[in-house]
């Protein structure tokens, strides 16, 4: 079958398709419909069947491959590096999943996940999964600020953290962050589950915080059946950013999920029980969730849990471990190779890598150089593959498990099976043309794996995703695509007020919102500029409730220190901006909305576009004057 015939299949004979797909995981009880859509744009997969996320990427493969490796941690920064089995691994969730029973939780609960890249992530991942939590995991580069916003939303009964993580070399303490968030929210959990690494000395909470290590010695032979679940309820929520500053939670549904992430397993990634896939994301993403710690076990592969960056102890690390543990299948993100890129070249031959049958970059758009110099370099097929929190596993890119596509540069490739994908006019929503710039859209019904909906907000879900567009009710990915006469899409940035940074999505108004938090700060615009290493960086620029602060260049210097500690305190370090400057007046229209795409024009050394409604022209000139180099 080829790849073009697989996917219209997979919309005109949509159950009949979903149905097969289905078969690749184990059913508990068979669903009764594989699809409704009868309250579009919400839709149901596989209704009235139970399974298990757990049950499937863990004890299914108990009978077969109990001492094979499931999980293999590595840090570089600890020097520690361990090896669980399938039954291992079965123990280790068992012993998790019972001490949340023991604390209460159950069924429908929220657990929240703020930890570095250590086992007991995916430990406490997996134990929700079995017995029907539903885990919210927060990247570990947020600080308290964001923590407290999604703690609040997801209104966890427990937390599960750690003293600290490492990163480069230096330890990164969690704990604080954690008591900041929440002093700073209102929802207080019954519990918080600490992972002590004896990284950093932390304090505890009496009658709150409980040590990890002393509960797990307590529930040691502990027994958890798998809760089965209908294929709808929910499995987990991870907040994502959007053009509000408030993330939102994408939530998403058991059966659906694990059938989609198996279906990529096979066609899209190509993995086989018994291999090991390496994904070098972090457990905070959507990566990290689909391909670091549900799909790899699905298809019976074992998991790589790197807790480290791609340069210590030397840049040749994520060869090593490729080599180490005959890596089939790699997934990693442009930034890296980026950073890679500028090492020296022979680091990336300095370890046997024939194992790898190719390595799968997303995140980010993949520029033409970057793949052409490790597609050179490391000699194995690089697919770079578009898709979003969102969706969960691709939509965009070739599927070598259904037919051998060749990729083009610059293009992350084709509309995946089931993605009715089409290239919209923003304004009319008519389908343009190929060689068209048009909006990335997908006409529901959503395949399985993506998003259910908002958490806890089903309106937020319909007006953010699926009313964008005028005239219809098509999902939005918010992205500009172009498709070429040989099908190949390419992707040309965000419509939005989303920004990209080495990978990670963040939105440019939950930074002026933190930025604004700063007494000095009348009102600030922050905008994605383009930067050679992390694809964009964020760039503001503030107006000050008194100029005369910033009257001398050292006052200029410390405020703009304390503004991006302002940020690296409230949101974390990965979104600090590159530079703040300082403006009297921002750019805006007569009805008072920021030009952003002006100032980001300005920024990258480009036309401001169309200006008949800027209201006052030496705005624009205050934005140029302070990025132009002195
Ligand atoms: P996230 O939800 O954090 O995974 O971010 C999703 C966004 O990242 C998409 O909407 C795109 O803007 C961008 N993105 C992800 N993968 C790619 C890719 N392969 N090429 C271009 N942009 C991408």
């Amino acid at each position: 079958m080829n790849l073009k015939s697989f996917h219209r299949r997979s919309l005109d004979e949509r159950e009949a398709f979903w149905a097969e797909q289905a078969a690749l995981i184990d059913w508990h009880t068979p669903f009764e419909r594989v699809l409704d859509d009868s309250r579009l744009p919400f839709t149901r997969w596989f209704v009235g069947g139970q399974t298990n996320l757990c049950h499937n990427a863990i004890d299914r493969h108990l009978a077969t491959q109990a001492d094979k490796p499931a999980l293999i941690f590595v840090s570089s920064e600890t020097g520690e590096e361990r090896v669980f089995s399938f039954a291992e691994l079965h123990r280790e969730v068992q012993r998790m999943a019972a001490i949340m029973g023991s604390l209460g939780v159950g069924r429908g609960d929220r657990v929240l996940i703020y930890l570095p890249m250590i086992p007991e992530a995916v430990f406490a991942m997996y134990a929700c999964a079995r017995i029907g939590a539903i885990h919210s995991v927060v990247f570990g580069g947020f600080a308290s600020h964001s923590l407290a916003t999604r703690i609040d939303d997801a209104q966890p009964r427990l937390i599960v953290s750690a003293d600290a993580g490492s990163r480069g070399g230096k330890v990164v303490p969690y704990k604080p962050l954690l008591d900041e968030a929440l002093g700073l929210g209102s929802h207080q959990p019954a519990a918080v589950l600490m992972v002590d690494r004896g990284l950093a000395a932390f304090s505890r909470v009496a009658g709150r915080d409980l040590d990890y290590a002393e509960q797990r010695q307590r529930h040691f032979d502990a027994q958890v059946p798998v809760t089965w679940l209908e294929s709808n309820e929910i499995s987990y929520t991870l907040y994502t950013s959007g053009t509000t500053g408030k993330p939102k939670g994408v939530q998403r549904d058991v059966g659906g999920y694990a059938v989609a992430l198996a279906a990529s397993m096979k066609h899209i990634f190509c993995g086989r029980p018994g291999e090991t896939y390496f994904s070098s994301s972090d457990i905070g993403w959507v990566v990290g969730h689909s391909y670091i710690v549900y799909g790899p076990l699905l298809a019976g592969m074992a998991t790589i849990l790197y807790e480290g960056t791609p340069l210590r102890p030397d840049p040749g690390i994520l060869w090593e471990l490729v080599a180490r543990y005959q890596v089939s299948v790699m997934f990693s993100a442009p930034t890296a190779i980026r950073v890679l890129k500028k090492q020296d070249p022979a680091w990336l031959t300095r370890h046997d890598t024939r194992s790898l049958r190719a390595l799968f970059l997303a995140g980010e758009p993949l520029d033409e150089p970057t793949a052409r110099w490790i597609a050179e370099g490391l000699g194995r097929p690089i697919i770079d593959n578009y898709w979003q929190t969102e969706t969960g596993w691709p939509i965009l890119t070739v599927a070598h498990g259904i037919e051998p596509t060749p990729t083009r540069f610059g293009s992350p490739g084709m509309p995946m099976y089931g993605f009715d994908v089409r290239l919209l006019h923003e304004q009319t929503g008519e389908e343009v043309g190929n060689n068209e710039k048009g909006v990335v859209a997908i006409v529901p019904p959503l395949p399985p794996g993506c998003l259910q909906t908002v958490w806890r907000d089903d309106e937020r879900f319909v007006k953010t995703y699926f009313s964008s567009i005028p005239g219809r009710q098509v999902y939005s990915t918010f992205d500009w695509g172009i498709r070429d006469d040989d099908g190949y899409y390419f992707i040309l940035g965000r419509t939005d007020d989303v920004i990209n940074v080495a990978g990670h999505r963040l939105g440019t108004r939950e930074i002026e919102e933190s930025l604004s938090s700063h007494a000095a700060v009348a009102e600030c615009a922050v905008v994605g500029v383009a930067d050679t290493l992390k694809g964009q960086v964020a760039m503001a620029f503030a107006v000050l409730k008194d100029p005369a602060l910033v009257a001398q260049p050292a006052d200029r210097l410390r405020l703009e220190g304390e503004l991006m500690a302002t940020v690296d305190r409230q949101l974390g370090a990965v979104a600090r901006p590159s530079r703040v400057h300082f403006v009297t007046v921002l750019p805006k229209t007569r009805s008072g909305k920021v030009l952003r795409r002006s100032i980001q024009a300005l920024c990258e050394g480009r036309d401001p576009g169309d200006l008949t409604t800027i209201e006052d022209p030496s705005a624009l000139e205050q934005v140029r004057a302070a990025v132009s180099p002195a």
